[in-house]
């Protein structure tokens, strides 16, 4: 009730200092104080609709910034039961048990992460058997 009564007293109190002055500068006070209000309303109207799309802008950053977050720190997981074999987005801890639940058959995965280790390779530059006949066993230049 009190989030009702303050706005409405604010308003009517507001729109009765706007009509006083302009009693005082020689306007009716009833069309001023009626035409403030209204006024007021539509700045109010403008004000509240600035603050909610920027309110909605805000939320929108951050549900991406969590979906950016929740990208970086998934995987695409292959449920294992054989007759559902459905991938889905799983967010992991690298440092702690991660399960989840399959959407498609509602049954309890647990995700194991690994590690494999590669030695980096350069690529040659051309093909090293050009000069070597398969045939003889030897080079061509030989
Ligand atoms: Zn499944």
């Amino acid at each position: 009730m009190e989030d009702f009564i303050k706005p409405i007293l604010t308003l009517t109190f507001i729109s009765a200092v706007i009509a006083i002055c302009c009693y005082y500068l020689g306007l009716k006070f009833i069309p001023s104080f009626v035409l403030s209000t209204v006024i007021q309303f539509m700045v109010w109207t403008l004000f509240k609709y600035w603050v909610d799309s920027r309110t909605q802008i805000k939320i929108e950053q951050l549900v991406n910034e969590r979906v950016q977050e929740f990208r970086t720190q998934s995987l695409d997981c292959t449920c294992p039961d054989e007759n559902c074999n459905f991938v889905t987005a799983v967010p992991v801890v690298i440092n702690d048990t991660n399960m989840y639940e399959c959407p498609k058959c509602k049954k309890e995965v647990k995700v194991y992460i690994g590690n494999k280790t590669f030695l980096v390779t350069a690529p040659i530059d051309s093909d090293p058997f050009k000069e070597f006949n398969f045939v003889e066993n030897t080079d061509y230049d030989n």
